[in-house]
């Protein structure tokens, strides 16, 4: 059976960790993912690392056929994935994050990178991606390491957020998902 889990916010633990790399797939981890697609895209996300789901594993899902002019994207399942090489070239975008949710902020990063990563068979890719593929990868491959993109801000914005930061931390925001109840929820050992 699927189910939709909660989404880990701003303020729980496990998204300050740096996230255990896989070392074999099992029947529990693919049903974990095949929950976070369906966690996913009841949220309206376009990637999710897996300690969104409160699971300490270096895994996050890519999805962005949502966004106009990627329809033909393909669903991702990114397994200890790595950057293996970045652009000189910078490229700001806006934006947010299911674990923060209701705000948005400009950040800055390389347009274009080279990964490796293994999929769900243990099989190892490389891939170059750029613009909107390789901005979500940066992000979730931040998230495995215990980065959040508010980090990036500056402090005058950072000022400025943060009530609304301590609003999602104490769950003082109406969210259009299920989010977890306590900063030390934990999914998956
Ligand atoms: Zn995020």
């Amino acid at each position: 059976m699927m189910s939709i889990l909660p989404i880990t916010v701003f303020g729980d633990n496990i998204l300050r960790k740096k996230a255990a790399p896989v070392t074999e797939i099992n029947d529990d981890l693919i049903s974990i993912v095949r929950d976070m697609f369906l966690t996913m895209n009841n949220a309206n996300g376009i990637g999710l690392a897996a300690n969104q789901v409160g699971v300490n594993r270096r895994i996050f899902i890519v999805d962005i056929s949502p966004v106009e002019g990627y329809e033909k994207f393909k669903p991702m399942t990114l397994i200890n994935p790595k950057i293996v090489s970045k652009s000189d070239e910078l490229e700001p975008y806006e934006e947010g994050c299911l674990s923060i949710p209701e705000l948005k902020a400009e950040v800055i990063r390389p347009k274009k990178i080279e990964i490796l990563y293994f999929d769900l068979n243990m099989r190892e890719h490389k891939l170059e991606v750029d613009d909107l593929v390789a901005r979500v990868i940066q992000h979730e491959l931040d998230h495995l390491n215990g980065i959040l993109f508010v980090d990036y801000l500056d402090e005058e914005t950072q000022k400025k957020i943060k009530k609304h930061l301590n609003k999602i931390k104490n769950r003082k925001l109406d969210v259009g998902y299920p989010i977890t109840d306590s900063s030390n929820y934990i999914y998956y050992k």
